[in-house]
């Protein structure tokens, strides 16, 4: 019996919050309506963010900076979802597919319970394989636990795609 070619990725991602009231908060392309959004080059979504990182890390292809640059204005305000997707094409074409993802959000606030299920859906039906959600409360420790910022994990699985 053959042992199926597997490939298993971590993926860590952290914004701090924006001081900028407008700014949307968007996690796993889900718009939280009246959170304060997060910092960063793109639109910020450290989910999208995590997840493809882990995928990167399991097909050995670098972390997400090294192909999206946050100093280039190609990427200035992108969707991370748009990201994600172009990062699944990526792992495609070194001939692995994603068997399953894992994500824990770390965030004090907001609360999340509410979001995850559609976070979850949104990430899954865009990358054709399961992803599940979890959230985690940092117990009002560090710059998360003072709501400075929000921090995601990831882990990723994936198989040499025999097709
Ligand atoms: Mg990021």
């Amino acid at each position: 019996m053959s042992f199926p070619q597997l490939r298993i990725g971590l993926g860590l991602d952290v914004h701090p919050f924006s001081s900028v009231e407008q700014r949307p908060l968007v996690l796993a392309g889900v718009h939280l309506e009246g959170e304060r959004g997060l910092v960063g080059h793109s639109d910020a979504d450290v989910v999208a963010h995590a997840v493809a990182d882990a995928l990167l890390g399991a097909a050995g292809l670098g972390d997400l900076g090294r192909h999206f640059p946050d100093d280039s204005p190609q990427h200035l305000g992108a969707d991370s979802l748009a990201i994600l997707a172009s990062v699944k094409e990526m792992v495609e074409a070194k001939g692995w597919r994603l068997v399953n993802a894992d994500c824990t959000v770390v965030a004090q606030t907001p609360r999340l319970s509410p979001y995850l299920d559609a976070m979850s859906a949104n990430l899954s039906t865009l990358i054709g394989a399961p992803i599940s959600l979890k959230a985690a409360s940092p117990e009002l420790l560090g710059a998360l636990g003072r709501s400075e910022g929000i921090a995601c994990m990831a882990v990723a699985l994936l198989v040499a795609d025999e097709r």
